[in-house]
């Protein structure tokens, strides 16, 4: 039998585009989680469908794109700057990101993002409207079509317009907030309607889930169920589906010798000391000052550990162009700065701050030697750098801390030691407690998380959710 074809929507293709000085395009492919976790699923046959992060006004242009994409199976969808602006940047990322995230708008951004949220809203849909089209352009009888993620909250709505027989199922990768987040946004409803135009909707935790349908039973005023939303009749799936990895590249990645490498030369330059390791976007939701002052009390505590012990902080740099971003970028510095010149010593300093990312081999090299995880998000989808981080630490088993207010502390809960990001004193004893576990509750804990990350992975989340949505439809004709 010929494999059932997959349609992935997202915003951004898994390949970003560079057009060449003689007019020819060059591809990068990026091997984020979502591209891992659907090469890893060899029972469909997969095309991608979204933006490849360029505008590109020329037909001749376009028509070349195309067909370089084409050949990594991509689809582009082509969005002008003006749309750019207002959809991505003002509207998903500007309004959605912080929403869903609970971080509320910096007060000077208030009454300015009121005032542009008509317009911005219109550019959203009208990008929606273009990704739907692209869709379109490529359906086929039978085919599943996947959207991802806040970018895309219109798109089941018009593709079911279309054709009320496409098979499409939709997943947030963010929180989905408290249904008294959700009513503040003025769009509230029409959202809520597009989703539910789906035949599956879903999660990474069961939490975001609920709170998604009380704002429907809330909000819409519509029935919620155990198994979804009901409206006259129609059921909308809802249900959780928490990624993870592919953590099979990763164990493979920590025994490469040119890794091996690596990680003896990490272990040469941090003889003597224990290694803290934070790895981060430099984004608000992430926590950052609030992990350097949790530090920063270990250290004011624990005078026996000064030069024992480094934070490594790897925060990769992310819309660098936004004034908020900047402020946090600055505010960070600043702490850093002032907790190296207060417990810094002629030869060492208590953090080693990066603003930068690192390749792959480097990554797994620094969680292989880490002694202590400590993930401090105030509020995170999932946040894999946790499960990335147990699955290289085979042999060391070290100890992950691990913000409540992530999603993967629905999974790695019992393994981790949990904490709120908000509670500095509860965060530094947390170090200590890291810092002076035992061996064996180390490698119990570590056991846990490790059976976890390595049965969850990345490519089974893929499958069970578009098995899950071909049987949400079969059940619904059922039903009919
Ligand atoms: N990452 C990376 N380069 C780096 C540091 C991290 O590509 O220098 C990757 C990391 O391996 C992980 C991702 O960035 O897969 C971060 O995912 P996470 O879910 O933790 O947070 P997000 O950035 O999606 O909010």
């Amino acid at each position: 039998a010929s494999k059932q074809r997959l349609l992935v929507v997202a915003n951004r293709l898994p390949v970003s585009a560079v057009r060449r000085d003689d007019g020819s395009w060059h591809l990068n492919v990026s091997a984020g989680g979502l591209v891992s976790a659907l090469l890893g699923v060899k029972e469909f046959e997969t095309k991608w469908i979204g933006w490849a992060g360029v505008a590109v006004s020329d037909e001749i242009g376009r028509k070349e794109l195309t067909e370089a994409l084409a050949a990594k199976r991509c689809v582009p969808v082509f969005l002008d700057e003006e749309i750019v602006q207002q959809y991505y940047n003002g509207y998903c990322n500007n309004i959605l990101w912080p929403l869903f995230h609970y971080l509320g708008l910096p007060q000077e951004d208030r009454l300015a993002t009121t005032r542009s949220f008509q317009s911005q809203f219109d550019a959203y849909k009208k990008a929606n409207r273009l990704f739907a089209n692209a869709v379109k352009e490529q359906y086929e009888e039978g085919d599943v079509v996947w959207c991802h993620d806040y970018h895309l909250m219109f798109l089941p709505k018009y593709l079911k317009e279309e054709n009320s027989k496409m098979k499409v199922g939709w997943f947030l990768h963010t929180p989905f907030p408290s249904s008294e987040v959700h009513r503040t946004l003025p769009s509230r409803s029409e959202l809520l309607r597009s989703v539910l135009a789906a035949d599956l909707v879903g999660f990474h935790t069961y939490d975001y889930g609920r709170h998604f349908v009380s704002a429907c039973t809330r909000i819409l005023g519509l029935e919620g169920t155990p198994e979804g939303v009901e409206d006259q009749g129609k059921l909308t799936r809802v249900a959780a589906f928490p990624i993870g990895i592919d953590s099979d590249q990763f164990i493979k990645a920590v025994k490469l010798p040119q890794v091996q490498d690596l990680i003896k030369e990490l272990q040469g330059r941090f003889v003597g000391r224990k290694v803290v390791l934070g790895v981060d976007r430099l984004d608000m939701i992430k926590g950052i000052p609030q992990k350097a002052l949790a530090f920063e009390k270990f250290l004011e505590e624990n005078p026996n550990w000064h030069d024992k012990v480094v934070l490594l902080q790897i925060a990769v740099p992310t819309r660098t162009e936004v004034p908020e971003y900047q402020r946090l970028s600055s505010q960070v510095h600043e702490i850093v700065g002032r907790i190296n010149g207060r417990f810094g010593t002629l030869t060492t300093v208590p953090i080693h701050h990066l603003d930068r990312s690192l390749d792959f081999h480097s990554l797994c090299a620094l969680y292989a030697i880490t002694d202590v995880a400590l993930v401090t998000s105030i509020r995170d989808g999932m946040n894999l750098v946790s499960y990335e981080f147990v699955a290289c630490q085979a042999s060391k088993k070290g100890v992950l801390i691990l913000s409540e207010f992530a999603g993967a502390a629905q999974s790695l809960g019992a393994g981790a030691i949990l904490i709120n990001p908000w509670n500095v004193s509860e965060v530094a004893s947390s170090i200590g407690q890291a810092l002076d576990m035992p061996a064996d509750e180390r490698e119990k804990r570590h056991h846990h998380n490790f059976k976890h990350v390595t049965s969850h992975t990345s490519q089974e989340w893929a499958a069970t959710f578009v098995s899950e949505l071909n049987d949400t439809i079969v059940e619904a004709q059922l039903r009919r």
